[in-house]
């Protein structure tokens, strides 16, 4: 049975708003703040400790390309990054 993040991926139903070989980023249907994104990877991982370190590495690359936009589009001063 799929999590819900790897339902996501494979319908390809969520607002995605960008992504890279190991991870996509997509906006919730209730963000909780302004620019509010989850960035996943690609493939099904139960938790940090058995993800790959490459792909936390390349997730991570699309976290701080993400945080870049908020400060373009957005305006922001900085971001929280939470696991
Ligand atoms: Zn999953």
């Amino acid at each position: 049975m799929d999590c819900v993040f790897c339902g996501l991926i494979r319908e390809g139903t969520a607002r995605w708003v960008a992504r890279n070989t190991e991870a996509r980023a997509f906006s919730p249907l209730n963000p909780l703040a302004p620019g509010h994104t989850l960035v996943v990877p690609t493939r099904h991982y139960a938790g940090v400790f058995d993800t790959p370190p490459d792909v936390l590495a390349t997730s991570m690359t699309l976290v701080q390309r993400v945080a870049a936009a908020m400060r373009t589009t957005l305006g922001a001063t900085g971001v929280n990054i939470l696991k």
